[in-house]
């Protein structure tokens, strides 16, 4: 499975482009050679879509599905020590985008696959893989486009996605985030007008100025904080007071709203008569693009034009489920002394599109981490990269997870 990961590391499946039919057509390759029929679908050309499915005997229950993003986001490669698409083996590590975010877990998916046909097993339930393009730009062209078009192919009860199973290391103590939670985005573009004018007599209320000062204003209003039943769980098992806890968590327990693109002027001497800001909401499990707009609104006052861009409702499931504890039982017993806890993620993933098909999704990618590798900046980070001997620590326990839930033993299926 380390060199199923190092082989779908070098397809660059940057998006944009994309390319995610490099990912594919190994994928279809490595299953057909087992006899593991797979469906490709693509909304636009390139931009493939795989499916596969293992019948069980559904006396287990509904199916479950393991899915992964086959696409990566852009690299610095100026700013790489190593090969970005190298898939290098150095200092322990397995070196590349993707390593992490999330090229790990579909080798992890794709290994499982195909054991699970070459042992020749019954399986009590349907095991479904998807590994999906376009998530790192809204998922248009993946997940979203499965479950609208295609719902039947990608309908599980449960599903097994990213984000979480890493180990996080607080207060002297071992943590192991299972998502269970994401928060929804609401990306709004804000305008604001203003008297044009010649650049040689400034004037207080140009378009410019008056942005300026909303973006101060947007920065320093906290938005309102509320913590979901889920979130003071979360904060309880940590240890954390919800006022004093890092950024990471704070972003758990509000809507938020980050400028992120600037637009205004195109002329030096020319004061503009328009400037504009995108700004990248996030919403609460809960909450809606409404409710966050009524909120910003009250911010930023009557004046300034807001526009919603692009969004996608938040998610949340439940933390009691025979799975959740079975992955949390694995966890426990694979690193003695850690705690496995339900949590949220401030950012997206497919599972919100899933999760709309009626799934329970958590995210459950394992991968031991030691205490000074800056796990949080590797997704997306320069120097992407996995310890080998942590992603075989989140193989053997992820196998265990899996196998349990299909009714069968890791020894029936490795040896
Ligand atoms: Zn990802």
């Amino acid at each position: 499975m380390l060199e199923y990961l190092r082989a779908l590391i070098r397809f660059d499946t940057t998006n944009p482009p994309g390319n995610e039919r490099l990912a594919t057509d190994f994928l279809a390759a490595a299953l057909g050679a087992e006899g593991i029929a797979s469906v490709v679908l693509e909304k636009e050309p390139t931009r493939a879509n795989l499916v596969a499915r293992l019948k069980g005997g559904g006396a287990g229950g509904a199916p479950l599905m393991l899915s992964s993003h086959t696409d990566v986001v852009p690299v610095e490669a100026a700013r790489w020590s190593r090969a970005p698409f190298g898939a290098e083996l150095a200092d322990g590590c397995v070196w590349g985008r993707g390593a992490i975010d999330m090229k790990a877990k579909g080798a992890m998916d794709l290994g499982l696959m195909l054991a699970l046909s070459r042992a020749g097993v019954a399986l009590s339930r349907d095991l479904v893989l998807a590994a999906v393009a376009d998530e790192e730009a809204g998922s248009e062209l993946g997940a979203r486009f499965l479950v609208e078009r295609h719902p039947d192919l990608v309908r599980a009860g449960w599903v097994l996605n990213e984000a979480g199973g890493f180990t996080l290391h607080l207060g002297g103590r071992r943590y192991y985030p299972i998502q269970v939670a994401e928060k929804g985005y609401v990306t709004v573009k804000m305008t604001v007008n203003g008297p044009p004018g010649h650049g040689s007599i400034p004037r207080s209320d140009s378009a410019i100025a008056a942005l300026a000062e909303l973006i101060v204003r947007i920065n320093r209003t906290a938005m309102r904080m509320r913590l979901t039943p889920l979130m003071r769980r979360t904060l309880d098992q940590l240890g954390l007071d919800p006022q004093s806890a890092p950024p990471l968590f704070r972003a758990m327990m509000a809507n938020t709203v980050a400028p992120t693109m600037l637009r205004g002027g195109y002329k030096d001497n020319v004061i503009p008569g328009e400037a504009s800001v995108v700004l990248d909401g996030r919403t609460l499990p809960g909450e809606t693009a409404e409710s966050l707009l009524a909120e910003l609104r009250e911010i930023v006052g009557p004046e300034p034009a807001l526009e919603v861009i692009k969004s996608a409702p938040p998610a949340e499931g439940s933390a009691d489920t025979q799975l959740f504890r079975l992955i949390a039982h694995h966890v426990e017993m694979a690193d003695p002394g850690a705690r496995a806890i339900a949590w949220m993620l401030p950012g997206a993933t497919d599972s919100k599109f899933y999760t709309q098909l009626g799934a329970t999704c958590y995210g459950f990618a394992p991968v031991r981490i030691g205490p000074r590798t800056p796990y949080g900046a590797l997704y997306h980070g320069n120097d992407e990269r996995i310890p080998i001997d942590g992603f075989m620590w989140g193989l053997r326990l992820y196998a265990e997870v899996v196998l349990n839930f299909l009714g069968l033993r890791f020894d029936q299926v490795f040896n």
